[in-house]
């Protein structure tokens, strides 16, 4: 017998029209466990039949650029021709004609996939084969015919056709395109009609949205594109919406619910440093200085984002911070993602501050114990003032005597726990907020710093010290060593010095690392035994290493061979070659980061970029447009990872802005993948994509923070549903703050 649920969007699936135990269970495979669930799985593509053609219209067509679509009934279904041109010709007619449909690749599933007399709606592009119209590896949906034809029935034959992502458990319950979108029908009419709009009329009307349950009705199945798009805008626009939500209230929590310090700016310390540059400061710099100082002279505690290119000059600037600090009685903490950076931060600051009586410590993983325990009383007695460190900074017996300022180096490679864990040490000593700058050498576009970055607000250095020349970048193949040997000669006569660099990648550390030690005996005994040459790897002892690097730095050193440890940091203005073995092996932050290391000075500098032969040939019979769409439509992985590579190599060669650079690399990867996404405190969207939807971003955020000012405790009647939904979706994510 039959269940008498109550209508409710928390009612299991497996009592819908449709589902049993069996598919309910398939279901719960992608997390599909509620009507709720089954009405936010949204189609991730449509399939248009807007316009149907008739088969005998389609000669008529000319632009063969775009998608047709047909319905016909199966006529014959062959395999012809001899590997390895066998192929599956399906023979599709309607009552104007027919047409071949071919298939290439699995054979065999296409063979028996269909039988004669079945319906199927088709959709692709056309081709011609000695003249005569074909459709390749077309878009196929079988029609259900076998019933009526029901207005459910239409759902596969009018209009957009939803895709929906499929996997092996459904398939295994027989849940198919077809079924599922039955099921889909029926959820949709049954359950719509009781789905409350958790938005307010008057954020409905200022952003032009449509009512919840049309959108939900329309995503899945949509009569036109503008239906299909309207409605995904205000899904789109929900999941915007809360994330906003929380960022604003989070926000708010720090801004005004917390009393933070307020900072003599006035700082003696600051001036002399200043005074003491052997450089003027950019504009940029004094600008974003003043931005800074503002923050910490207001009660209100900073949260701040220096967001600057590599070789901006953000160093300075944060260490400017730092002894406005410093000259208030309050200790810095300066964490950096790995120990060669900390290290180097340390170095630059310790040069930058000779003179300058101020107790700056370097803080490490794997420090002797001794050491350790002396860092640890000074750090807690309050006779440390700047602690630099990795995330040893945030172990637990680490404790400060009156930390105030905390800056966060490379903020993209920690997560949003890392900054609060600093920030607690920093509460528990000093029972205030501490004022926090972050930084990061990842230019991101405005409405991506929007999102990862939403709760901060923004500083940008936009400019590159005056006396800089930009890098110039060039591309050799593999079989141009003696070009590339005789061009770092050419370099090293005029007295300057070239940096060799070899990936390194995890999986393959041993034999990176082979790599880079064999090139470097290669060039000391074969190639270039009348020159100095240099060795690190990240395998070296940290004394090791320090010695070499400091060799370089004194210019006893002329090449420097090395795996990717050089990547952050180092800070040689003599080096003005950067050239970079199996660059297509290197993400494009990161070539960009270590064409960052040179140009320095005021010499021109180089950046050589070594790729195979297959990639250099690309890249000069210009084969390479940064087609994204192109390459997402690869089948074949190799093929897709080599047209990145390729997109990669080319971005190198065409730009020097760090903004560009990393809008591409963004779309390359993916921002999960660039960002990390359960670092950065960014949520799994569903529908929700950060690279398409720019404008809505903004709005959504409008509407979010008006929404945290007018009513910071949402008790209002109007927003009742959006604090229930908004605590349903986000708790999680939201343990840093509480909803009053
Ligand atoms: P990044 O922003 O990549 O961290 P750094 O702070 O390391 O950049 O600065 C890069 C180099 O430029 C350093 O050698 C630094 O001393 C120098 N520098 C910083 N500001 C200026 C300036 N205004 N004029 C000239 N050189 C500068
Ligand atoms: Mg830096």
């Amino acid at each position: 017998m039959k269940k008498n649920f109550i209508k409710d969007l928390q009612t299991p699936v497996q009592f819908i029209k449709g589902i049993g135990p069996k598919r309910a269970e398939a279901f719960s495979k992608k997390s599909i466990n509620t009507v709720y669930d089954l009405l936010y799985y949204f189609p991730f593509d449509y399939f248009d039949l807007t316009e149907v053609s008739k088969i005998s219209d389609l000669k008529k067509i000319s632009d063969l650029s775009k998608d047709v679509s047909i319905i016909g009934k199966v006529r014959s279904i062959d395999l012809t021709g001899r590997p390895p041109r066998r192929q599956c010709v399906i023979i599709l007619g309607d009552d104007s004609g027919v047409i071949p449909l071919i298939f290439f690749q699995n054979i065999n599933y296409f063979k028996t996939a269909y039988k004669v007399g079945d319906m199927l709606a088709v959709s692709g592009r056309l081709t011609y084969f000695m003249s005569k119209l074909q459709l390749v590896h077309p878009r196929i949906d079988r029609i259900d015919i076998s019933e009526d034809v029901s207005e459910a029935n239409l759902i596969n034959t009018k209009g957009l056709i939803p895709k929906y992502s499929m996997c092996e458990e459904f398939r295994n319950a027989r849940i198919t395109d077809t079924a599922l979108r039955k099921i889909m029908y029926n959820v949709v009419s049954e359950y719509v009609p009781i789905v409350e709009d958790f938005l307010p009329e008057y954020i409905i009307k200022e952003n032009s949205l449509l009512p919840l349950q049309d959108a939900l009705r329309k995503v899945h199945f949509p009569k036109t594109v503008v239906e299909k798009n309207s409605a995904r805008l205000r899904l789109k626009f929900d999941e915007w919406f809360l994330f906003q939500l929380m960022l604003a209230l989070r926000r708010r929590f720090m801004k005004v619910q917390l009393p933070g310090i307020s900072f003599n700016i006035k700082s003696r310390l600051a001036r002399q440093l200043v005074d003491s540059l052997p450089f003027k400061l950019t504009k940029a710099q004094i600008k974003v200085i003043k931005e800074i100082a503002e923050d910490m002279k207001s009660p209100k505690p900073m949260n701040r984002l220096l967001q600057g290119d590599v070789g901006s000059g953000k160093t300075i600037v944060a260490l400017i911070s730092m002894l406005i600090a410093v000259d208030n009685n309050y200790q810095v903490a300066f964490m950096a993602p790995t120990e060669i950076l900390a290290e180097q931060h340390y170095r630059t600051i310790m040069q930058f501050l000779n003179g300058l009586n101020l107790n700056v410590r370097l803080l490490l993983g794997g420090q002797k114990k001794s050491l350790k325990e002396n860092l640890l009383e000074e750090i807690k007695s309050g006779t440390a003032n700047i602690v630099i460190g990795t995330h040893a900074l945030i172990q637990e017996k680490i404790e400060f005597a009156n930390l105030g300022l905390v800056i966060i180096d490379e903020q993209h490679r920690f997560g949003v726990e890392q900054r609060a864990e600093l920030m607690k040490k920093a509460k528990e000593s000093i029972k205030i907020q501490p004022d926090v700058l972050v930084m990061t050498a990842t230019p991101i576009p405005r409405t991506l710093s929007l999102t990862v970055y939403g709760d901060l607000d923004v500083s940008v250095i936009d400019e590159l010290p005056k006396d800089r020349k930009p890098v110039r970048t060039l591309l050799y193949s593999e079989s141009e060593s003696d070009k590339l040997y005789n061009f770092i000669r050419e370099i090293i006569q005029k007295g300057q010095q070239v940096y060799i660099i070899y990936p390194l990648i995890e999986e393959s550390e041993k034999m990176d690392l082979k790599a880079a030690v064999e090139s470097y005996e290669r060039f000391k005994k074969e190639i270039f035994p009348d020159l100095s040459i240099g060795l690190i790897h990240g395998r070296m002892p940290a004394e090791e290493r320090d010695q070499v690097m400091k060799a370089f730095k004194e210019n006893k050193i002329n090449i420097l061979v090395s795996t990717t440890v050089i990547e952050v940091g180092i800070d040689i203005p003599n080096a003005t070659m950067m050239v970079i073995e199996h660059a297509e092996r290197f993400g494009l932050s990161q070539l960009h980061q270590l064409r960052g290391r040179v140009g320095r000075g005021s010499e021109q500098s180089y950046c050589v970029l070594v790729a195979p032969n297959w990639l250099v040939s690309k890249v000069r019979r210009k084969n390479s447009r940064l087609d994204f769409a192109y390459a997402r439509n690869f089948n074949n992985n190799n093929e897709l990872e080599e047209q990145k590579a390729t997109i990669r190599i080319q971005a190198m060669l065409s730009s020097n802005d760090g903004f560009k650079i990393s809008e591409i690399d963004l779309k390359l990867r993916g921002p999960g993948d660039f960002f990390g996404t359960r670092q950065s405190g960014m949520p799994e969207f569903n529908i929700a994509n950060v690279l398409e939807d720019g404008n809505l971003i903004t709005l959504a955020r409008k509407s979010a923070f008006k929404l945290v000012e007018t009513d910071p405790q949402l008790r209002k009647d109007e927003h009742r549903l959006i604090r229930k939904i908004f605590l349903e979706r986000m708790k999680d994510k939201f343990d840093l703050i509480q909803v009053g």
